[in-house]
């Protein structure tokens, strides 16, 4: 299914921050699956807001509280955004990279805000709530099949430790994987992330829980293993970055499996996907996952407008191919799964999660397609 709402669309001009993030990119995937006949269907069929994915789990209501932020990220940096509204804003500014190093404003035009910044942390809350409640959809998969839910939102995997960066201010995808676990709904979760960008922030928070021992490594093995595949130069890996920071805030801070593709190696995509994929099962010692989180940017996409992921540039065809060879993997092992938007940014970010919900509708139950966008056929 598809988790849709309307209302947890970010209009970022409305903050005064002038990025290329279209607030209709959930809204065009929605209308083009409707003009293809697919809403009505299985897998896509929406739920369309957050009230109608807490009446089907039978919640009462919608909750991500403070203390599940706080077992994921740094308390002084919660209090921040909780209680302090210097802070707040400061740890927002931050988080969109609003200042240069000049002092001066950066993609924002403070003038032209309609909203104070400091709104904007509702709207992340509201974010991860629907990644938690996507998952929790996609765990309740029935009569046999794996679940499988489509969030239109989330994948905010840059956000750190103890700060915001990357337009990522917290990290849904690990407050909702610890969540998940502290309320015994899954034991082992992976997450597969194909966005552009290396998921930096998901590695971090995954790795100081495993060094400060308070998750990670169980006798069974790791609970979280997680699986970046990403552009091998650019940010969050550019060199003055890393010559800036501290060793152990180095954005080089590993994945469990790393995949990085260099600069046009777009025709060796699927294969590094797939041994990426291996590794992951490696990594697991080959227990198998009870929830997958896919992070499925739309910026490694050719048409895609931010300069920051240019370096790769996978066609609609690539796109759709990275989509369905992680689908039928998953398929194929009844794993359920939570795709997360992500990064996709301008006029053309809707295209490849819209192809991908279609194929699904097209091919539902057949083999594989050759040409997988439909056309001709
Ligand atoms: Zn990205």
């Amino acid at each position: 299914m598809i988790l849709y709402d309307r209302k947890l669309a970010t209009v970022y001009k409305e903050y005064g921050i002038m990025l290329p993030i279209s607030p209709s990119r959930a809204d065009r995937i929605v209308t083009f699956l409707e003009q293809n006949g697919a809403l009505e269907q299985a897998p896509v069929k929406p739920v369309f807001d957050i009230p109608g994915a807490l009446h089907i789990l039978g919640d009462r209501e919608p909750v991500i509280t403070r203390a599940d932020v706080e077992r994921v990220h740094q308390r002084e940096f919660v209090a921040d955004l909780y209680e302090g509204s210097e802070g707040l804003e400061q740890a927002l500014l931050n988080a969109w990279e609003l200042i240069d190093c000049q002092g001066r404003p950066n993609r924002y035009e403070p003038d032209k805000k309609l909203k104070p910044l400091e709104g904007l942390f509702q709207n992340v809350l509201a974010q991860v709530q629907g990644t938690y409640l996507a998952s929790r959809l996609a765990l309740s998969g029935k009569e046999g099949r794996p679940g499988f839910c489509y969030y239109l939102g989330g994948g905010m995997h840059h956000s750190r430790y103890d700060h915001g960066t990357g337009f990522c201010l917290i990290n849904d995808i690990v407050i909702a994987a610890r969540k998940l676990q502290a309320e015994n709904r899954a034991v082992l979760i992976w997450v597969i992330d194909v966005d552009a960008h290396k998921g930096c922030g998901t590695a971090e928070l995954v790795r100081f829980a495993r060094d400060r021992g308070e998750l990670g490594y169980s006798p069974k093995g790791p609970d979280i293993c997680n699986l970046s595949i990403h552009m091998a130069s650019g940010w969050p890996l550019d060199p003055e970055t890393l010559k800036t920071a501290l060793p152990d805030r180095a954005p080089r801070i590993e994945a469990d499996a790393e995949i990085p593709i260099p600069q046009a190696g777009e025709a060796l995509y699927i294969e590094a996907l797939e041994k990426g994929i291996t590794l992951l099962e490696t990594r697991s010692q080959n227990r198998s996952p009870d929830l997958v989180i896919v992070v499925d940017g739309a910026d490694p996409y050719k048409d895609d407008e931010l300069l920051s992921s240019s370096p790769l540039k996978l066609s609609l065809e690539q796109c759709l191919q990275r989509d369905r060879r992680i689908y039928e993997y998953l398929q194929k092992r009844r794993l359920p799964s939570v795709w997360l938007m992500a990064g996709g940014y301008g006029e053309h970010a809707w295209e490849p999660a819209a192809y991908f919900l279609k194929s699904l509708i097209k091919t539902a139950g057949k083999p594989y397609r050759k040409n997988p966008l439909g056309l001709g056929i």
